[in-house]
């Protein structure tokens, strides 16, 4: 029989700069990260964050083999998210996993980011042929597979959900990533303050909802009320749409992943949706729903059963890569 592999993937798109081991028979032996957070009041400065990045990728890694238990020489490949993302961080984490792979002369594996998302739901839920909802700071999309790729269904027209939240945070002075914040001042309250909703077909657009929600708040709203008015407009919207890709394909399963699939408002919301279409709702495990290396290990591990290689000199970064670019042999 063959020996399980071992991959070490690494994520560096964003904020977050994570390194894991995971083995082929689904297992994943460890998760280290470090995040960045940016100063109170702005947003993701990419060159800054990836400085970040590279004061800690060492101790990262060092971390994810000591938990993983795994010794340099048992890594079978390096995985590395290639895109999208932002340039700068995608950079480092790509130097990062070439020098490794030449090093220890092992293939590295190139990894779509949001994939990663959709196969750690995958592995933690038992999820098998879900509509896909990916809610991350990068993308709103709503997805199924079809003819080897992720097809998309519905998407924002603008800006993604993660980044509404994430910007009205920033113009009310709360602390970043705003998504868990808001979500405890929605929570005090249940004022409703009327904002746009804006569904077309099964996209979304959020750009109006962020400047009206902002003007109310410079006008002297509350700002728990404002915070309970954008979860209930924002979460409903995308479950319309959720619905109606749902009808169009008829999967029987709903599964959400992405950072603000840790949101137990937006979760309850979308298991009423799946189940009034007979559909079994499934979120990813809390842990690996915000970015880290495990999604990029464990989608790495596929690749690598299906020798899904890439030439070092070929592995330029993609900040821009689309998710139904990517054909997928492994499912
Ligand atoms: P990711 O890019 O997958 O790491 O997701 C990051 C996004 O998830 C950011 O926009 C966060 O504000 C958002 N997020 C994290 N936790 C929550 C939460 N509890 N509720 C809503 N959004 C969240
Ligand atoms: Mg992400």
């Amino acid at each position: 029989m063959q020996m399980p592999s071992r991959i070490l993937g690494i994520e560096s798109t964003a904020h977050t700069f994570g390194a894991s081991v995971a083995s082929s028979e689904g297992r994943i032996l460890s998760d280290a990260k470090r995040v960045y957070i940016p100063l109170a009041g702005r947003g993701i400065h990419p060159r800054e964050a990836a400085q970040h990045h590279s004061s800690v990728a060492d101790a990262v890694i060092r971390d994810a083999l000591r938990d993983g238990e795994t010794e340099p020489k048992e890594v079978d490949g390096v995985a590395i998210a290639l895109g999208p993302g932002l340039g700068p961080t995608l950079r480092i984490g790509a130097t990062i996993a070439r020098a490794i792979a030449s090093k220890l002369r092992i293939p590295l594996i190139p990894v779509h980011h949001a994939i990663g998302h959709i196969e750690i739901g995958s592995l933690t839920t038992g999820s098998r042929d879900p509509l896909v909802v990916l809610l991350s700071g990068g993308h709103t999309t709503i997805a199924a597979f079809a003819g080897r790729r992720w097809r998309i269904y519905g998407e924002t027209e603008d800006i993604t959900l993660g980044n509404l939240l994430d910007m009205f945070a920033r113009s009310a002075g709360l602390a970043s990533p705003g998504g868990p914040v808001i979500e405890r001042l929605a929570a005090k309250t249940d004022n409703f303050i009327e904002l746009p909703y804006t569904v077309k077909g099964n996209d979304v657009s959020y750009s109006g909802l962020l400047t009206a929600a902002t003007k109310l708040l410079d006008a002297g709203a509350p700002v728990e009320d404002l915070c309970f008015s954008i979860q209930e407009v924002s979460f409903s919207m995308l479950a319309e749409a959720v619905e109606r890709s749902l009808a169009h394909t008829e999967k029987d399963e709903v599964l959400l992943v992405g950072g603000v699939a840790a949101n137990s408002a937006l979760r309850n919301k979308l298991e009423i949706v799946a189940n009034e279409h007979s559909a079994a709702f499934r979120a990813v495990d809390q842990r690996f729903a915000g970015d880290c290396g495990a999604q990029i290990s464990w989608t790495g591990t596929l690749a690598f059963r299906c020798r899904l290689f890439v030439d070092i000199e070929r592995s330029q970064v993609k900040p821009r890569w689309r998710l139904d670019e990517v054909e997928i042999p492994w499912r």
